[in-house]
């Protein structure tokens, strides 16, 4: 049987819900039970693919091509659950459902209402595609007493008086603000946002209370009380020094046994932490600290690269270094003189990003690694951008380029119109739709005997994801080899060159996938582990 825990957020947003949800997953999961976690929504776009990463943060992509929300990213990290195209909704795809369906006639003769007919497709989303998980994590975007997700609200409250409480429960993330003046953590707030919930008829069965400092036991009476929530339900997420320690500092309060309770059902057993327990020790005794830059474009909002800042602390973790990022805005090197403030970092990385600015910048951070024998990691435009710069420096194709610039006939970098996704080809026009058309999902990679990147994996084949519109151009392979850059990396069909790497330099890989998408704390992408390790050469160096 399988039992749906909802997770809403009230008082303010960025209260960690993805964290608070992804945590206790992967309790549940230490406990010997089977969880998934899926994200509902409330905005009107059909995927996060279109927006601005400054507006929503990065795009967390899914080995079945869905562009998702970032915290499905925390969702796979905490747990090691691939996340699917069925488990992150958006309002936009809802209606856009819905509207299609009274197209087609399927209402024939009713009035289209948000109630019972949105709220219908909502309900069906979240039964859709559940097999023998023991537990369903859903977690409903935004903050209570939104408008546009009050259609989500009313959905999770007919679904539980559908099913009962034994198989659904509410956890409601709230924050308990610290006035300095009154030396006080305040639980006003809370109690607003659990009634904001109790007027659209949802009573929480957890509190979960972010807070800088332990909740004294006086005020977390007092939330028990105004919110009709047992005390042993009032849990307490506290700032931790590193996100891995939440599954742990949950469980020290009992939240799973919480849980447990609510469903009446037996613990199978005692949670198995260690692995947590042994993340945390890595992340807070490091043996040294390593500076790496990123070289982007959306620096002034990190969660643009959540998934890749994750991916090195990983890294980090797997070669007991503390990994310290340095955010490096890339339009700062388009001038001469700055490209020295990469003198001092061990490693420059170069990720994923879309559009002509701060392109230069990018560019000449790949030749500064290159010349300088920096290791260099280009993540998709980042690859993209150092092919760019070996033709245009090493291999005399001077006006070398990508056409998502500047539109050429011959480009290094060309916008892709046709591949082959499982056995089927794909197609696409210049002017094609914007959402959803990119090559997206996981792809098959075979990696050159012999190459770099092949000892790196130790295997010969991979599956990485992608998230691109533009390609290298393969006909350019013999001139660019010839100059010490290897196409190490091929679709098996050998037409879309998918890992460049510099001969006869420490550490130059270009990767037009994702591997950040893929990267486990417990698990670290193998490129990223590779790629610390050579940071921490190089600090040895210089
Ligand atoms: N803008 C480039 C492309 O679409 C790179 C995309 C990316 O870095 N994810 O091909």
């Amino acid at each position: 049987m399988t039992r749906f825990i909802f997770v809403t957020g009230g008082v303010v947003s960025s209260l960690g819900k993805g964290i608070a949800s992804a945590s206790l997953a992967a309790l549940l999961q230490a406990r010997g039970y089977k969880v998934r976690c899926r994200k509902l929504d409330p905005y009107l776009n059909v995927d996060p693919g279109t927006m601005s990463p400054i507006q929503h943060g990065e795009v967390f992509v899914t080995d079945d091509g869905a562009e998702t929300d970032l915290d499905l990213g925390h969702y796979e990290r905490f747990t090691g659950v691939s996340a699917k195209k069925t488990d992150n909704i958006t309002t936009g795809r809802i209606y856009s459902d819905v509207i299609a369906r009274e197209r087609r006639g399927d209402y024939l003769g009713g009035t289209v209402q948000v109630i019972p007919h949105v709220t219908d497709a909502i309900k069906e989303f979240l039964r859709s595609d559940v097999t023998d998980e023991d537990f369903i994590l859903c977690e409903i975007g935004g903050t209570v007493g939104d408008i546009e997700g009050l259609p989500f609200l009313e959905a999770i409250r007919q679904f539980r008086n559908e099913v009962g409480s034994d198989r659904a429960m509410f956890i409601h993330l709230t924050l308990l603000p610290y006035i300095p003046t009154s030396g006080e953590l305040k639980t006003k707030p809370t109690q607003h946002s659990v009634k904001e919930l109790l007027s659209v008829g949802i009573q929480p069965d957890v509190l979960v209370c972010r807070a800088d400092r332990e909740i004294p036991e006086g005020e977390r009476r007092k939330i028990a009380l105004f919110c009709n929530v047992p005390e042993t339900n009032v849990i307490a997420a506290l700032d931790v020094d590193t996100i891995y320690q939440v599954p742990i500092s949950y469980h020290d309060q009992g939240f799973d046994k919480v849980v447990l309770n609510h469903f009446k059902m037996t613990p199978k057993r005692e949670p198995d932490l260690a692995k947590w327990r042994e993340i945390v020790h890595r992340v807070r005794h490091p043996e040294s600290i390593i500076k790496i830059a990123i070289v982007g474009k959306y620096t002034t909002m990190l969660d643009s690269y959540k998934s890749l800042s994750e991916a090195l602390i990983h890294g980090g973790i797997a070669n007991n270094v503390k990994v310290k990022l340095e955010w490096m805005d890339s339009e700062i090197f388009e001038s001469e003189d700055a490209v020295h403030h990469l003198e001092d970092v061990s490693a420059i990385l170069v990720p994923g990003g879309f559009g002509e600015r701060g392109a230069q910048g990018k560019i000449r951070a790949a030749q500064f690694a290159r010349e300088h024998k920096v290791p260099y990691f280009g993540i998709c435009f980042g690859m993209q951008m150092a092919v760019v710069e070996v033709a245009r420096n090493l291999a005399g194709v001077k006006n070398a380029s990508s056409t998502e610039f500047t539109p050429q006939d011959n480009p290094v970098v060309g916008l892709m119109t046709e591949w082959v996704r499982g056995g089927e080809v794909q197609v696409r026009k210049q002017d094609g739709d914007k959402g959803g058309t990119m090559r997206l999902g996981a792809y098959p990679c075979k990696l050159a005997k012999g190459s770099k990147v092949a000892m790196i994996y130790s295997v010969a084949d991979i599956q990485e994801r992608h998230r691109h519109r533009y390609e290298v151009n393969i006909g350019y392979k013999e001139k660019l080899e010839k100059v010490g850059l290897r196409f190490s990396g091929m679709s098996p069909d050998n037409k879309l060159p998918e890992i460049v790497e510099l001969e006869g330099h420490p550490w130059f890989i270009g990767v037009q996938f994702h591997p950040e998408l893929k990267s486990k704390p417990f698990e670290p992408h193998p490129l990223f582990t590779a790629f610390v390790a050579a940071a921490i050469e190089r600090s040895r160096l210089v």
